[in-house]
């Protein structure tokens, strides 16, 4: 925890922005803002804990807190808004209002006039069957591009703005059964470190081996070359590229125990593409966390909103002619990011 606290506190402009970027963007109109949350996790129950009893979880205070959120960013009248996944928790299924609490959170964004781009986490999961939500109001929404059948895709958002969204739970022993076509790849991926009886338990394994479990997941093969495509495609057309996913890719952005199965693969690809990539935002990690990896990209693990106790962790980005800034609520710090493409390079 004091880990992250640190990490936090080193970071960019923790106290607000410089002078000269406040003094450079005041008299500029944004040309594209969005909202980012993490980690809802609604549910119509008492407060709880983790599984090691450490935080507490607040699930009805969560519905108020995103509320909250959304009267921000319609003050802001943002475009859209990123929900980085787990928007209601697990409890809701064992209590059999999975459809009800889902409606419930989905109904907070519709005053709302801006597009609503999901991500699914492991919560989604335990609610609901691969299947159910691919056709559901988290499914990819049209205007959005993606293969068949898959749950990661990109849209663009601004001309000289992409957004990609990945689906960190393709492979996955979560929400299938065993005909699903990435189930024996999840299980041969647990089995080969995960010696536990359950393989939610992290006992023995150390270092970056504390990833290997079922509440997380990986990308196919498939998918990380697709995102290979997406980021060639997004510099040919000289964009800006923020990916978003559940599960962090960098180590030192989060816990081990929170990453994504193939991080590795994935922080490959968006290093490849450096030239334009500015950020990776996931959650799953309710401590949050920021570092830049080797290639420069920012990686922003939004903390979770159930187990808030330093106000309403939510982000609001706006685009500007030379910086993508996140303006942090909460805890979340403000984050100024230089495009790679200044806004007016369009290739004529
Ligand atoms: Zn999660």
């Amino acid at each position: 925890m004091g880990h992250y606290f640190s990490l936090w506190s080193r970071f960019v402009y923790r106290e607000g922005l410089p002078m000269f970027v406040m003094a450079e963007i005041a008299d500029r109109l944004p040309h594209y803002k969005f909202g980012l949350i993490a980690d809802v996790q609604y549910a119509d129950s008492e407060n709880g804990f983790n599984f090691t009893r450490t935080n507490e979880r607040f699930y009805r205070r969560s519905l108020t807190l995103l509320k909250e959120a959304v009267q921000h960013w319609r003050t802001e009248r943002v475009d859209s808004v990123l929900q980085l996944g787990d928007i209601i928790d697990g409890k809701c299924r064992v209590e059999e209002k999975s459809e009800v609490c889902l409606q419930r959170v989905l109904n907070q964004f519709q005053d709302l006039q801006a597009d609503v781009y999901h991500v699914w986490g492991n919560h989604e999961l335990y609610n609901f069957e691969r299947n159910v939500l691919m056709a559901s109001d988290l499914a990819p929404k049209s205007g959005c591009s993606f293969p068949p059948d898959c749950a990661y895709y990109s849209v663009v958002l601004h001309p000289q703005l992409r957004l990609v969204a990945l689906d960190c739970y393709e492979v996955s022993l979560l929400g299938v059964d065993n005909s699903y076509k990435y189930y024996d790849e999840a299980w041969n991926t647990l089995d080969a470190v995960n010696k536990n009886d359950t393989w939610n338990s992290p006992e023995g394994l150390t270092g970056l081996e504390r990833r290997f479990l079922k509440y997380n997941g990986g990308c196919s093969t498939r998918q990380v070359q697709w995102l290979d495509q997406e980021l060639a495609d997004a510099r040919s057309k000289n964009q800006n590229v923020i990916v978003i996913g559940h599960l962090p890719v960098l180590e030192s952005s989060a816990h081990a125990a929170n990453l994504l199965w193939n991080f590795d693969e994935v922080l490959r690809v968006l290093s490849l593409h450096k030239d334009s990539m500015l950020c990776y935002c996931s959650g799953h990690d309710h401590d949050g966390g920021y570092d830049q990896d080797e290639a420069g990209n920012h990686h922003i693990t939004f903390p979770g909103v159930i187990e808030a106790t330093d106000g309403n962790p939510f982000g609001t980005a706006h685009l500007h002619d030379n910086q993508l800034i996140i303006y942090g609520n909460g805890n979340v710090p403000n984050i100024c990011i230089d495009l790679k493409y200044p806004i007016g390079n369009a290739p004529s």
